[in-house]
């Protein structure tokens, strides 16, 4: 249920209304704008249904969700969130944010090269998996913290903000010690132990979409994150399993356009990892600007025949550099623009 107040509400009748709900065992959360604010309310809503708030002064309507998402909703909060990753990089607004670097972090000498590369020409994100999900236990895992070590040793030394995947609840605070920005991959996108966990935390996290997830699993499992108190989240749509064989999953890019209808959370696109070859990444960076993503996630790397993961979807850096030329063409085109 969502409490929309009057734009003239006072500060005591907003007080009121919040001091009401918890005394009903519900949990408000207060969004203020800059015309009016609003109070989400999480719980059972049949309480509700007998106190009726619309009755409270300052109160000008209480609607209820009939979508099981609130606090990610539109209705929740009507603008765009712009979440801020530090080191001056905002997710959300006009600029469209790249996120680009190694499926794994290797060695620190080529996550230099790589991000040095990157960076160059308009990435202001490094990427870089420490722990990784591979569907074989015998591939190579990652490095853990001396990889995370590497990731912010590089960052810091760029001024790029950083980001990995935790895999595992119990590395949480491992992981949110040395990356800017928490990566939930797409086999752990229900993982809601997981998702409780970094929403416990105040690190802005990237949720990858399942890949047999709906676009509304994507945005329940945001909602874990959001109420656990973290609304930094950044939505991703990373292509899911279709019949289609020639790629290695669908994009499905009609999601960006469906998550803005619905939320309120910024949305990337990862072309690497729906593509899964290299020379279909550039299109579906493409497509994925012109659908109105807020940022992408793209794998680079200086060696890809030599990568310990995910080479075949990697840019080399002089590909990824010329592909950068054509985005910020296309994000100037509607009205947007990459650094
Ligand atoms: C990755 O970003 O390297 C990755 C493993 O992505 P996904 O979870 O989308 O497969
Ligand atoms: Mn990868």
């Amino acid at each position: 249920m969502i409490i929309v107040l009057k734009p003239q509400a006072t500060e005591a009748e907003v007080n009121h209304i919040i001091e009401k709900v918890k005394s009903l065992g519900l949990t408000p959360h207060v969004s203020k704008g800059s015309e009016r604010t609003i109070i989400g309310v999480i719980g059972p809503e049949d309480i509700l249904r007998v106190t009726p708030l619309e009755v409270f002064p300052g109160v000008e309507n209480v609607i209820p969700v009939l979508a099981p998402f609130r606090l990610v909703s539109r209705e929740f909060k009507k603008d765009d969130s712009i979440i801020d990753l530090g080191k001056g990089v905002k997710i959300g607004a006009k600029e469209v944010v790249i996120m680009a670097g190694p499926c794994t972090i290797e060695n620190i000498d080529s996550l230099f090269e790589i991000a040095r590369e990157v960076k160059k020409v308009g990435a202001t994100i490094l990427r870089g998996g420490a722990f990784k999900p591979r569907t074989s236990p015998y591939s190579f895992q990652g490095l853990g913290k001396a990889g995370l070590q590497m990731l912010r040793e590089v960052g810091n030394e760029l001024g790029m903000v950083t980001v990995s995947e935790v895999m595992d609840s119990r590395d949480v605070a491992l992981v949110a010690d040395y990356a800017d920005v928490l990566q939930i991959g797409c086999r752990n996108m229900q993982n809601f132990n997981l998702l409780k966990e970094v929403g416990a935390t105040k690190k802005p996290v990237v949720l990858k979409r399942g890949m047999a997830s709906t676009v509304k699993d994507m945005l329940m499992s945001a909602e874990y994150i959001l109420s656990a108190g973290n609304f930094s989240v950044i939505l991703c749509e990373r292509g899911i399993r279709t019949f289609e064989d020639s790629t290695r999953n669908t994009l499905d890019i009609s999601a960006v356009p469906v998550v803005k209808q619905l939320s309120h959370l910024p949305i990337i696109v990862d072309p690497s990892h729906a593509a899964g070859k290299w020379g279909l990444v550039p299109a579906l960076a493409k497509a994925g600007i012109a659908a109105g993503a807020d940022g992408l996630l793209i794998e680079v790397h200086n060696h890809p025949e030599e990568a310990v993961s995910d080479g075949a979807q990697s840019l080399i850096p002089e590909r990824f550099s010329s592909l950068m030329g054509e985005l910020k063409g296309i994000a100037n085109s509607i009205g947007r623009k990459i650094s």
